[in-house]
């Protein structure tokens, strides 16, 4: 009998994920999108898109026969970590958390380390590089400094008054970026520690520019069992107790 598996998806691993698990005969395997993006790299297989209505709505959803939860949300997406641990553990559904590893400085590196945006912002002087997502942009909004601001689609809301757009999606190429930051004469770069190689060439382009980098530290995750590697994550499905 197949199982149905849900991917909670939105990052590149999820769609490597979903690749790698349609291929596998006992699984019947749904993708979840948040919706968030207007032309989102979509996974193969079934994909369904939209909030699911919080935990109760993820309740009643998984209710539907769901038999096991892959967590591949991006690092920052931890209300959604957080329901899914929730409604999981209420409907006794097995949940793995699939997350890529947080970057780690090397030498070279001239990391600032801050918990959240605000913390960012506070540090915000200069001509800076912004990379936080176009939903993240609201603390920024009183900086004085100037921003080149990237995101995949255009942000809403309050946007700090001087700055300019660009508007891109990874993958990016070290080359590139270090050409970007010296066309704009970057000053700061300010990051989420997002992890994985997509969205890393910034980083490696500050080093070799010699420029700090505001770097925010994750949020924190629920607790659940967690895979780095396809082959963990075949291992996890495959242990006896998560059949169902
Ligand atoms: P979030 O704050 O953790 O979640 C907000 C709400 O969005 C959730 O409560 C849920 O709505 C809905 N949602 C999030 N992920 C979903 C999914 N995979 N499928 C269905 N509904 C989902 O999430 P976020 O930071 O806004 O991120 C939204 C999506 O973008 C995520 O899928 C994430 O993987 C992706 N993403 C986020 C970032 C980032 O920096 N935050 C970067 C790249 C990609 P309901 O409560 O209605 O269920």
């Amino acid at each position: 009998m197949t199982r149905r598996l849900l991917i909670l998806g939105g990052t590149g691993e999820a769609v490597l994920l979903a690749r790698h698990l349609t291929r596998r005969p006992d699984l019947d395997v749904i993708s979840s999108l948040a919706g968030r993006v207007a032309n989102p790299a979509l996974p193969v297989g079934a994909v369904r898109v939209g909030g699911f209505g919080g935990v109760d709505g993820l309740v009643a959803y998984l209710k539907q026969r769901i038999d096991a939860v892959i967590d591949t949300t991006h690092p920052f997406a931890a209300r959604m970590s957080f329901n899914a641990a929730e409604a999981c553990r209420h409907v006794q559904v097995p949940l793995l958390g699939f997350v890529r590893p947080a970057w780690q400085p090397v030498p070279g590196d001239r990391w600032l380390s801050v918990a959240d945006m605000a913390g960012a912002a506070a540090l915000c002087q200069g001509r800076v590089f912004l990379t936080v997502g176009r939903q993240e942009l609201a603390p920024f909004a009183g900086c004085d400094a100037w921003f080149l601001i990237r995101s995949i689609d255009p942000p809403g809301g309050a946007l700090p008054p001087r700055h300019a757009l660009l508007l891109a999606r990874g993958p990016f190429e070290t080359t590139a970026e270090i050409e970007l930051l010296r066309a704009n004469a970057i000053d700061l770069v300010v990051s989420k520690n997002s992890g994985g190689p997509a969205t890393y060439a910034k980083i490696a382009a500050a080093r070799a520019l010699e420029l700090p980098v505001v770097m925010v530290e994750r949020p924190a995750r629920p607790a659940t069992d967690e895979a780095r590697s396809l082959d963990e994550v075949d291992a996890w499905l495959d242990r006896p107790h998560h059949t169902p």
